[in-house]
């Protein structure tokens, strides 16, 4: 008899808790069974096994409750080796989240554990020749020939009747049986094209083989031919028959990756990302967990891809935020690839035309390798970026939201026969409704957020939870029926185009024109087919996009990415502008950038303008070490949950107060009301600690959460993000 460990993701309480259950089996650590918890068949982990020679009765004495069997086991084999169960662990510890949590985010969705039905192995009959003589036939004869040459055919597809196969398998020549099949979420293209590398191109591939087991930092300006580099080295290792990870930062916004490591490397390659099909994600899974493939491309979470002998991982477009993970465990990519990295003796490689400042210090510092791409490959010049100052434009009675050179330009790349993208980085209609009577502004009522109109469908919706309700008709504080939208989203601006520009074509481009499945792909080929002159969108189109006839990009206000409370605003904008930027003329034609502003002299706004990264950096680290902000310290941002506002303050205060006596060097600040104070009716305050050592901070974070989640039985919650990269 064995004792069963059994990790389960506790319905309420974000716990660590292993429950005990019996096996008549041993079992292998890692799997995942089935049991019974409560009333309910769920899915389970099994975290260790343990031989006893008690009868049941004798242990159940001993304990003094009642032991339920394992009622069955799902994986033949664990489905994380030794290396990523030893990870989760670690992540665990780093990010102070439940192990079960760690385990999950490190599997595809359909494969974790706690999930109530688990997508299976697809198989289906084929076809196998054991004994090609003695068929009695000509036309069974025949039938053995064709299978011959067709070995392993799946049953549906033998062009013979099934009583003649019946037949032969009765006589023993061949055989029917189940086969597993993968699910294939893309046909297979190969035509690798071979691209000479240039001079520059060469070296940084050389300093990279030469390093093997470094972190390399490569700051490439758009076009300069990043991805070509990161080719060339995954064919390297994968000629040393080693593993290669490539990472970007969302796949959907960066099928151009997918394409070309799809192109180059044929059925080598396994993609991993949120939009394949349960299943297809299931079989690309397990693709890469036999080592059937050596090359993974995915997003964030593929950066726990099962593979092994792992020579390099690249991330590209290092600095994205959405390498952080923003729910529980709140881990940064960087931060697993390197751990992942150091136990395979692999390269890392940090790609970005716009480092993130915590990078491109530690390369200043010498603890990453420093390589640079300055220039676009065939010295194709960078676009010229001019900035509009918008206080002039109302000064010239333009109250527009387009000025004039911006009109302008749009006007002249459309009579070309040339193509504009368009940034605004606001969906919707408008920002908010207020009631022209009595000021009332629609508000949320789960969070504290204006309703954001969405015309186009007569909604007003919150975009913090899934509350929408009808355009009013009247104002539910004084009854008027005088509306004014406020502000102004993508919806807007796409009206205001149709009107300014006559006959002009506008594709939007954002979460909500792109929801569908490869709704994101349906719309770029319309554009890239020219079926609209103008592509307007989110910060959505800043990423990666590559159209060969984008000569002129507009940037509607700069402003908004500027005036968010966050310590990296300036760092975003100027990434966001450069990156938007680098869309416009990548084809044959030289490109135009117009930026409107009313900070035209911010330096984040300047810098990006021309194209001047190193002196963005130096003048953003002037204000970080002033203020003291990473890369001078590390932070953690603590928030403190509850659906009961009366309880919330009360806990911060105590949170601190422990904090304060039980960390040194550290800086304390808040309890503060969160900028979103209530959200989904959960009430939020905020603790930030700015410190150099983690050691003491860990140790207290650990006790305080072990005691308010486990005391409080889900009262109050707990939540530390250690380097936060969202603070809303
Ligand atoms: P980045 O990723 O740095 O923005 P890309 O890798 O997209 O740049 O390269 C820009 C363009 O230059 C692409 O169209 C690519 O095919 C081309 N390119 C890259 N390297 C070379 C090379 N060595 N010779 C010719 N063309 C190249
Ligand atoms: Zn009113
Ligand atoms: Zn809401």
């Amino acid at each position: 008899m064995y004792i069963v460990k059994v990790l389960v993701e506790h319905p309420v309480h974000s716990l660590d808790t292993t429950f005990d259950y019996l096996s008549h089996e041993p079992l292998l650590k890692g799997i995942r069974v089935w049991i019974r918890f409560g009333y309910q068949k769920i899915i389970g982990y099994v975290e260790s096994i343990e031989e006893t020679v008690l009868s049941q009765e004798e242990l159940e004495k001993q304990v003094g409750f009642h032991y339920q069997y394992i009622i069955d086991v799902i994986d033949e084999e664990p489905l994380l080796n030794e290396e990523l169960q030893d990870l989760a662990n670690q992540l665990s510890r780093m990010t102070l989240s439940p192990r079960i949590s760690c385990l999950q985010a490190m599997l595809p969705t359909q494969l974790k554990p706690a999930s109530h039905q688990a997508v299976g192995m697809k198989t289906q009959l084929c076809v196998e020749v054991i004994m090609d003589q003695s068929a009695k036939t000509v036309k069974q004869q025949e039938c053995l020939s064709f299978l011959k040459k067709h070995p392993d055919i799946p049953l549906k597809e033998v062009p013979y009747s099934r009583a003649l196969l019946k037949n032969l398998e009765k006589q023993g020549c061949i055989q029917i049986i189940e086969k597993e099949v993968y699910r294939q979420p893309f046909s297979m293209t190969h035509q690798a094209k071979h691209i000479q590398l240039t001079v520059q191109q060469q070296k940084v591939v050389d300093g990279i083989l030469s390093h093997q087991g470094r972190v390399a930092l490569l700051h490439g300006v758009t076009g300069s031919g990043k991805t070509e580099v990161y080719l060339t080295l995954a064919a390297h290792y994968l000629k040393n028959n080693q593993a290669v990870m490539m990472l970007v930062p969302e796949i959907s916004l960066t099928p151009m990756m997918v394409e070309v490591f799809r192109e180059r490397f044929g059925d080598q390659v396994a993609i991993l990302h949120s939009r394949l099909s349960q299943g297809e994600k299931y079989d690309e899974y397990r693709r890469i967990k036999r080592q059937e493939v050596k090359i993974v491309v995915g997003a964030r979470s593929a950066v726990f891809a099962p593979l092994e002998n792992i020579g390099i991982i690249i991330l590209d477009e290092e600095h994205d935020p959405s390498y952080k993970q923003e729910s529980k465990p709140r881990y940064l990519t960087s931060q697993i690839a390197k751990i992942r990295a150091k136990t395979h003796h692999a390269s890392v490689v940090l790609g970005s035309a716009t480092p993130s400042l915590e990078s491109y210090a530690r390369a200043l510092k010498g603890i990453y390798d420093l390589y640079e791409l300055p220039d676009r490959i065939n010295q194709k010049p960078l676009p010229h970026v001019e900035i509009v100052d918008m206080i002039q434009q109302t000064r010239q009675h333009n109250y527009s939201l387009f000025s004039i050179p911006m009109k302008q330009s749009i006007q002249t790349t459309i009579d070309k026969g040339e193509q504009v993208i368009l940034l605004l980085n606001k969906r919707g209609y408008a920002t908010y409704v207020q009631c022209q009577d009595c000021g009332e502004v629609l508000k949320c009522p789960h969070c504290d957020v204006t309703l954001t109109d969405h015309r186009s469908e007569h909604k007003l919706k919150c975009h913090y939870c899934e509350y929408m309700i009808d355009y009013p008709r009247v104002c539910p504080h004084c009854g008027s029926t005088h509306f004014k939208s406020i502000g102004y989203g993508t919806q807007k601006i796409e009206e205001e185009i149709e009107k300014l520009f006559h006959g002009a074509k506008v594709l939007r481009y954002d979460v909500d024109t792109t929801r569908q499945k490869n709704g994101h792909l349906k719309l770029l080929e319309k554009f890239r087919n020219k079926e609209a002159n103008i592509l307007l969108g989110t910060q959505m189109i800043a990423k990666g996009l590559d159209f060969e006839d984008v000569t002129f990009v507009g940037v509607l206000n700069a402003d908004l990415s500027l005036n968010v409370p966050d310590f990296r605003a300036s760092e975003r904008t100027f990434q966001l502008l450069c990156q938007v930027s680098g869309r416009s003329g990548r084809g044959q034609k030289q490109g135009h950038v117009i930026i409107q502003t009313y900070n035209p002299d911010h330096y984040a706004i300047t810098c990006a303008a021309k194209h001047d990264y190193v002196s963005f950096f130096h003048q953003e680290m002037k204000y970080r070490q002033v203020a003291k902000y990473p890369p001078y310290c590390h932070m953690v941002s603590i928030l403190i949950q509850s659906k009961q506002e009366k309880w919330i303050h009360q806990v911060a205060m105590d949170v601190k107060n422990y904090l304060q006596t039980h960390s040194h060097q550290t800086i304390i600040l808040g309890p503060a009301k969160s900028t979103i104070y209530k959200m989904q009716d959960i009430y939020r305050e905020r603790i930030l600690v700015k410190f150099l050592n983690s050691k003491d901070i860990y140790e207290a974070l650990n006790n305080i959460n072990d005691y308010y989640n486990k005391q409080q039985k889900g009262k109050v919650r707990i939540v530390c993000d250690f380097n936060p990269y969202s603070q809303i």
